[in-house]
């Protein structure tokens, strides 16, 4: 097998502010992994918040040598050697898991969520972010978001309720917030959950420092609406030191390294009895397509990160409905439609 890879930059269609930064731009590299007539797409997308980039994700992709491998059903044996290579780099991980998933369903010639037994129409609706802003670009912004039936709100600067009494001024969909660490004090944040509930609010993400551990799970036992951790929840080893500190988790296949681990995340989050949203970061159609065959297999989604960018090479995931599913095609089901890329 052949592992190629390109970096590239997306360009955000809005400056994209949270709690503690604000961005117009991601860095991501796309990957590909050919073996006889087939070709699987990935992608690593790094947020600079996680501490990835170009150069990071390039120095670890040179090290890894799939000449040596002949069978891409050795998934689990490519993937651990991958894994032993360094320890951290998520990212530059899933780029590829996700690119041999693809070839793998592709030599199937069959979809993922097929291959794993999912139903798509248990697929969750996807929420669609709305990033802090003021009050005319957060208007403009929720009547882009017509098609979403829940949006997310990222708040935690010091205008929460103003930006919530904005969107009840313009419609009555459920909404859920995301914090990101933003909030500082457990009472405070108990007192804007309960006000928030009163505001069809679903679900609230990561609303204290992942830091503020003692907190949380006081947070966690008093909150009307479930707690869901982000910023708090990484990879495999973190979800059971999540039990308690938080109602669920939220993964990314950036932060866990791709659709072999997400998967075991599930199942062991569903073990201890917790809730499992499946988010994205700003990535392509590839990426975010990959995460769309999991997303029957969990409670919250919020796969909207390609919407977000003006410059996708790539075609898959579509929202119907509400939904974001993935395509009928095999593999993660994506077309590259900017033939610049691995030409
Ligand atoms: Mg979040």
């Amino acid at each position: 097998m052949k592992l190629t890879f390109k970096p590239y930059t997306l360009n955000l269609k809005h400056q994209f502010t949270l709690a503690k930064s604000s961005r117009s731009t991601t860095p991501v590299v796309l990957t590909k992994i050919e073996h006889d007539q087939y070709t699987g797409y990935g992608e690593a997308s790094m947020p600079p918040y996680l501490g990835e980039s170009h150069e990071t994700v390039t120095h670890f992709l040179q090290k890894v040598n799939l000449k040596q491998f002949k069978d891409p059903f050795q998934l689990e044996k490519i993937l651990d050697y991958v894994n032993s290579i360094a320890p951290g780099n998520p990212a530059a991980k899933a780029s590829v898991d996700i690119a041999l998933h693809d070839l793998i369903g592709k030599i199937m010639n069959r979809p993922w969520y097929q291959i794993w037994g999912l139903s798509k129409e248990k697929t969750p609706p996807t929420t669609y972010t709305i990033g802090i802003d003021n009050e005319e670009v957060i208007r403009k912004k929720v009547k882009e978001a017509e098609p979403y039936k829940i949006l997310k709100i990222k708040l935690g600067r010091d205008n929460d309720r103003a930006i919530i009494e904005t969107i009840r001024s313009i419609t009555d969909k459920p909404i859920a917030v995301d914090i990101n660490q933003g909030w500082k004090n457990r009472d405070m944040a108990l007192d804007m959950i309960y006000w928030l509930k009163e505001q069809n609010t679903l679900f609230v993400e990561q609303p204290l420092p992942q830091k503020m551990t003692n907190d949380l799970t006081w947070l966690t036992s008093k909150s009307p609406l479930p707690i869901i951790a982000d910023e708090g929840v990484q990879g495999i080893s973190d979800v059971v030191k999540a039990k308690d500190v938080y109602h669920g988790i939220n993964i990314k296949l950036m932060k866990c390294g791709g659709m072999r681990n997400a998967r075991e995340m599930i199942s062991i989050a569903r073990a201890l009895n917790m809730q499992v949203m499946l988010g994205c970061m700003t990535e392509t159609s590839c990426a975010v397509s990959a995460a769309a065959h999991l997303a029957p297999a969990v409670d919250f989604a919020d796969l909207d990160g390609n919407l977000l960018i003006s410059n996708d090479p790539y075609k898959g995931v579509e929202v119907i409905k509400g939904k974001a599913l993935p395509t009928e095609k095999p593999g993660i089901g994506i077309e590259l439609i900017d033939k610049r890329f691995f030409s």
